[in-house]
Parts: structure tokens; C-alpha cells; sequence
């Protein structure tokens, strides 16, 4: 036995030694994608080529996958079926699509509210997602308002259906869908093996082990006002990192920004953020709370952050520019920029 571990050791030495021996030398491989509405890169560092291929395939499926099923403006989609199904009957939809709603659910109760899954017809109003958005008329936004109650929602697991019993109603998951891809990718990733690895879907980020040269992964917080500076930069291990901005979305008018995450309290875009990045293991929840601390605004936002277990840390930085930090945000927050 002790001859064993002693030659084995031996080879090891003689690997880092040599570092290209056998192949052993981790390399990144990286990938990019647009999928979700949103461009997506990822990369995995590991000395073993095959394993890396299989894993950026694996990332590239899980948007793929979870893009079909929950993209509002795809035919066919889950969350079409949902949509197209409002005030008429029940769709059937898939285990992932479930459980998104699901989550969503929850954590709209743990919000208050300020996470709001319904307000796919107040967002169509203001035509965030199309060529010419424009600040809709009063009462269109009252009527849409009207087919926002979250509880109403009908979710059966065991038949796996979704329903929306009012007509007017319309399901979107623009504020959660990339968070959960994000986790499927990230679990796949580890499934294959991987240890070492990043992606970033439109700011829902997500680190594994380190880079190329074992240092730390680090993640740059845009500044709101301006693209080509940071306001912070985020050092973290294992954990997701999402960022969500009024900065991402938006139209002027009149001097006046207009943004696409919506106080559902008002229909208005919430004012009182411009950005959010929230620090979690699940990349899901930090694509939440991310949303629902950017309505709610520093002070509640934090206040909600430092209560929930499952967030590790928020940043959140007003309409100044002023930032607030969750007493867990500390010890992401790397000193060099
Ligand atoms: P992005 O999708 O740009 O990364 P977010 O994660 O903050 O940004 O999600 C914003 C998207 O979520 C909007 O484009 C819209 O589809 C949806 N949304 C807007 N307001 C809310 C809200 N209060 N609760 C839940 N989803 C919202
Ligand atoms: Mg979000």
C-alpha cells in the first residue's frame, strides 16, 4: 500500500513539475450563445478536452431547453400555452416549467408581492419588448393591473398544468427563467465533473472553483450610469451572482427613463433603484430577489436581504448612485478594482 501512495505522489510531483505531462495542464474552453433574449458566454477550465466538450454542450442545451419552454414570444412554448389558455382551460407543461412557477410563487409570497409573474400585459403595454415603446395610457394600465393577483394562479403538479383563470391574465418568467437555466447548467456542469468554470447569462452569473491560474474568478457590478465602469467587483466561489438594471431596458421621454422591471404595485417602472446584485447559492433565487430588491429599494430591499437565508449578500444602488450593502455583502466584495 505505502509503495502505492508513494509512487503516485511521485508522479504528481514529476506532473507539476512538467506541467504539460500527459496532457495534465488545464486549459479554458469557452462558449457563447444567444439564447433567451440575451447573449450568454461560459467557459470551463479543465486538462481533460472531452470533458470540456461535453460541458459546453451541456450549458448550451440547458438555455436552449429552458428558452423553449418558457419563451413568451415562442410558438408553442409552455408559457404561450399558458398564455393562449387564460380564463379558458388548464395547459399542460413540463417538469422544468413547473417548477419555475412554482418557485416563482413562493417567492412572490416572501416578497410581498414585489416579484409579480403576471405582469406580462402591464410589460406589453409599455412595449419593452418591442420596437417603439412608449409610456401607455392611464386606464390601459389600471385595466391590465386588474389581472395581476398571483394567487389566483392554479398550479396542478400531479396533472402538471398551469392555469390562468381570467382572461387578461398573461404569465411571464423574463424575471426568473435565466436564473433557473443558469442552475441547470451549472449542475449539469458539475455532474460531468467539471470543478472550474463561469457563466454569464446576461448578469445572472455564476462561479465555479477558479480560473486558469487558480486565482479567484472576479466579477465586475456595471456601474448604471456608466457601461465602461464598475461600481464594485464580486469575488465568490460556488455561488450565483445576479445583477439586475435599469440600465439593461429602457427608453427616454421627455428626460425621463422608463425601464423594463415593474413596481407591480403601480404598473410604473420601480423607482427606486438602478441597480441590484444579489449573492446566492441558487442562481434562481438571486435571479428573484435581484428583481424583487430592485422594486422594493434600498432600505426594504436590504432589510429583506439580511432576513432570508438564502441570500448571502445584496448591493443595491439607488437613483443617486448611492450604494447599500446586506451586512453578508462584505466579504464578496473584492478590494482591488
Ligand atoms: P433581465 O431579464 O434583464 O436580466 P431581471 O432579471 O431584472 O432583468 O428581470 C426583468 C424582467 O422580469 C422583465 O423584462 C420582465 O419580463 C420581468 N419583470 C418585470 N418586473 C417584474 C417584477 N416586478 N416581478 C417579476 N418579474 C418582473
Ligand atoms: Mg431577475
Amino acid at each position: 500500500m505505502r509503495k502505492y501512495v508513494g509512487v503516485s505522489v511521485l508522479i504528481l510531483a514529476l506532473c507539476l513539475a512538467f506541467a504539460s505531462c500527459g496532457g495534465s495542464k488545464a486549459k479554458t474552453y469557452s462558449g457563447e450563445l444567444f439564447a433567451m433574449d440575451t447573449y450568454i458566454t461560459y467557459s470551463v477550465v479543465t486538462a481533460d478536452e472531452a470533458q470540456a466538450e461535453a460541458a459546453l454542450e451541456a450549458v448550451e442545451e440547458a438555455f436552449t431547453r429552458v428558452d423553449a419552454l418558457t419563451g413568451r414570444f415562442t410558438a408553442g412554448s409552455d408559457v404561450s400555452r399558458i398564455n393562449e389558455n387564460a380564463g379558458v382551460g388548464p395547459a399542460e407543461v413540463g417538469a422544468d416549467t413547473l417548477t419555475i412557477v412554482e418557485l416563482a410563487l413562493e417567492w412572490a409570497a416572501r416578497t410581498d408581492g414585489a416579484f409579480n409573474i403576471l405582469l406580462g400585459g402591464v410589460s406589453d403595454l409599455w412595449g419593452f419588448n418591442s420596437e417603439d415603446p412608449a409610456v401607455p395610457a392611464e386606464e390601459a394600465l389600471a385595466e391590465a393591473l386588474l389581472h395581476t393577483d398571483q394567487s389566483k394562479i392554479v398550479v396542478d403538479a400531479g396533472a402538471s398544468t398551469v392555469f390562468l383563470p381570467e382572461a387578461g391574465m398573461v404569465l411571464d418568467l423574463g424575471g426568473v427563467a435565466k436564473g433557473y437555466a443558469t442552475d441547470l447548467a451549472a449542475a449539469a456542469l458539475r455532474e460531468l465533473g467539471v470543478e472550474n468554470a463561469l457563466i454569464n447569462a446576461g448578469g445572472n452569473v455564476y462561479v465555479m472553483g477558479t480560473k486558469e491560474d487558480g486565482s479567484p474568478w472576479r466579477v465586475g457590478v456595471q456601474d448604471p450610469r456608466d457601461s465602461q465602469a464598475l461600481t464594485a467587483v464580486i469575488e465568490a466561489e460556488g455561488k450565483a451572482l445576479v445583477s439586475s438594471g435599469d440600465y439593461q431596458r429602457y427608453f427616454e421621454m421627455d428626460g425621463v427613463r422608463y425601464h423594463h422591471i415593474i413596481d407591480p404595485a403601480t404598473g410604473q417602472p420601480a423607482p427606486l433603484c438602478s441597480g441590484t446584485t444579489v449573492v446566492a447559492d441558487s442562481a434562481a433565487v438571486a435571479d428573484i430577489l435581484s428583481t424583487a430588491l430592485f422594486v422594493k429599494g434600498p432600505e426594504a430591499g436590504v432589510a429583506l436581504a439580511e432576513s432570508l437565508p438564502e441570500a448571502d449578500g445584496a448591493l443595491l444602488i439607488d437613483r443617486d448612485g448611492r450604494i447599500t450593502l446586506s451586512t453578508g455583502m462584505d466579504q464578496f466584495l473584492s478590494e482591488k478594482q
